[in-house]
């Protein structure tokens, strides 16, 4: 089952030659989404042919290099006569100035667009599967970041044992998988605890946004397959990163492994690093804690998350 992240925009503040504004792109099985929409997403997403059949946009707060490329992506879709409904994840207390944003350009769009406020903790949207919930982040604005949530899944069946106990090959096995007791043609009965195994989890996925570390960021990070944080600054501007509400890459890494997550994506990579970002990268790897994999992906970087083991 796909989860797969696209990166549209690794680069903080402003654009550059290499790095967009942010924006990432997840399709989970077909149902796309963008997590931000710098300006130019749109130009990104046909650039890295991320498909344009997004259900939910989930902005974490209202900086122009976070939701610039929405007014311009939502003309495009009314050219194109989308008639899908959008919605709109937003910050609680930021739906006027989203609504204004949307409205500014004469852009309203004739299919349905809706702005659903979150607050941390909140369910922003209920799938098939998963879930997507709002994380308290700590920026010098209003903001939330997401944690895309799947289900536990069933636990392993031991084909060979159900064979062993007797079980005939067809559908009493997947009796058995989905709970089912069963009784055989000698009168005997097989539980499903007998031939399947503890529910295994499913994965997590976790965008900050721009945000200082935070615990609410470690707790919903727990475990995460993948953590894609604020990474503005290496240690040399660690005082701004401070003063901006932002993280270094060394930070972003304490904070990944605090929660234990598998990998850390660092993006939101401040221009001044545009020539070369390796040292984030360095600093990142030398937090002896985190035992997981950095990544620092470009713009147009792809990666697929898989189950955990
Ligand atoms: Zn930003
Ligand atoms: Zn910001």
């Amino acid at each position: 089952m796909t989860l797969r992240v696209t990166f549209l925009g690794t680069g903080g503040a402003v654009p550059t030659t290499e790095r967009n504004t942010s924006a990432v792109a997840v399709n989970r099985e077909g149902d796309q989404f963008l997590f931000d929409a710098g300006e130019g997403t749109q130009r990104q997403m046909m650039r890295f042919g991320t498909g344009f059949a997004v259900s939910d946009v989930f902005l974490t707060h209202l900086h122009g290099d976070h939701v610039l490329g929405l007014p311009g992506l939502l003309q495009t879709w009314g050219f194109n006569d989308r008639t899908e409904p959008l919605t709109v994840h937003v910050p609680q207390g930021t739906k006027r100035e989203v609504h204004d944003l949307l409205h500014a350009a004469d852009t309203d769009p004739d299919f349905r667009v809706t702005v659903n406020e979150v607050s941390p903790g909140a369910v922003a949207r209920d799938g098939e599967g998963y879930e997507v919930r709002a994380v308290a982040t700590a920026h010098r604005t209003t903001a939330v970041g997401y944690a895309l949530v799947e289900d536990e899944r069933k636990g392993r069946f031991d084909r060979d044992r159900a064979e062993d106990l007797g079980v005939p090959v067809g559908p009493k096995f997947s009796k058995l998988h989905d709970g089912e007791a069963v009784e055989l043609d000698d009168g005997s009965v097989v539980t499903p605890e007998e031939v399947v195994g503890p529910p295994r989890p499913g994965r997590r996925l976790v965008y900050t946004g721009d945000t200082r570390p935070a615990d609410s960021v470690v707790a919903a990070a727990e475990g995460a397959d993948l953590l894609i944080h604020d990474a503005t600054f290496a240690d040399d501007h660690l005082d701004r990163a401070r003063d901006t509400g932002h993280a270094t890459a060394r930070e972003a890494a304490e904070v990944a492994a605090d929660a234990g997550a598998v990998r850390l994506a660092l993006t939101h990579l401040s221009s001044r690093y545009a020539g070369d970002a390796s040292r984030l990268r360095r600093e990142a790897e030398s937090v002896a804690a985190f035992d997981g994999e950095v990544l620092l992906p470009g713009d147009g970087d792809e990666v697929d998350v898989p189950f955990p083991r």
